[in-house]
């Protein structure tokens, strides 16, 4: 681990039965890093985020988050350690207010009736402060995905997972959410990490990235180097 990395992932392998999903994975996210982890599908990225959050266990390796070794800790330890997730497809409830989906978030807070992360996550996203009463089902599909970022902002994180938040969104929209998660980082200081398989647009936005192949890590670096490197992009990245 580097001094400055906030999450560090030491060889981290994960089965489903005999279909091993994750191989001696490592990765190091400095704090305020905004990281992309790519790679094609069922090239383990979903497993590799829900492994880190302790929906699934590691059978080998090490997670440290904040120096701590979190590798066995339920997915609520997990949450109130400060590391959060927003599932592929944001996992918003549609029969619920934007409001109450908001809430949710908050749940393993002790402090969770405090207005004041409420009022800063509303202040994040102007397009739910109109819709505050209506259901989640009304809301687009960049909307949603706002939900569910500011969902996973009311844990108060100090780390944001995202399993492609793209899914799903016109390339616009997409656009505007990278940009967003871009704008979040620099101003609160969140550590964010970006599953995509638009590794295009993902590079574009990131400071480092991952490719992931088969469960291993088959190339790492800055991401507009890994934009440049023609090899990586042709063999992983399929642009
Ligand atoms: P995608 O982009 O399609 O979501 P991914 O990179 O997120 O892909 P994973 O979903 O982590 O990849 O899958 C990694 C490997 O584990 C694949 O071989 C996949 O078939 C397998 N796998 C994933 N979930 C399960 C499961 N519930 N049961 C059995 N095998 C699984």
């Amino acid at each position: 681990m580097t001094a400055e990395s906030l999450l560090s992932v030491q060889g981290l392998s994960a089965s489903y039965g005999a279909v091993r999903a994750l191989d001696g994975v490592s990765l190091d996210i400095p704090e305020r890093g905004l990281c992309a982890v790519l790679g094609a599908n069922g090239a383990g990225k979903t497993t590799l985020l829900r492994t880190l959050t302790g929906l699934h266990r590691a059978s080998a390796g090490k997670v440290l988050f904040a120096g701590e070794d979190i590798t066995r800790l339920p997915t609520e330890k997990v949450i109130t350690r400060g590391l959060a997730h927003v599932p592929e497809g944001g996992g918003v409830i549609v029969e619920l207010t934007v409001e109450e989906n908001l809430r949710l978030g908050a749940l393993w807070r002790s402090d969770r009736r405090d207005r004041t992360t409420f009022d800063e996550v509303m202040d994040l996203f102007p397009p739910l402060v109109e819709r505050r009463n209506k259901t989640a089902s009304t809301l687009s599909g960049g909307e949603r995905q706002m939900l569910a970022i500011g969902r996973a902002l009311m844990a108060r994180p100090k780390a944001l997972l995202l399993d492609e938040p793209s899914l799903g969104l016109a390339p616009l929209v997409t656009k505007q959410i990278f940009t967003l998660l871009r704008d979040l980082r620099d101003r609160t200081g969140l550590t964010v990490v970006l599953v995509e398989q638009n590794a295009a647009g993902a590079l574009s936005v990131t400071d480092h990235g991952y490719v992931l192949n088969q469960g291993s890590v088959a190339a790492e670096g800055p991401s507009d180097g890994l934009l440049a490197d023609d090899r990586t992009r042709h063999a992983y990245l399929g642009f």
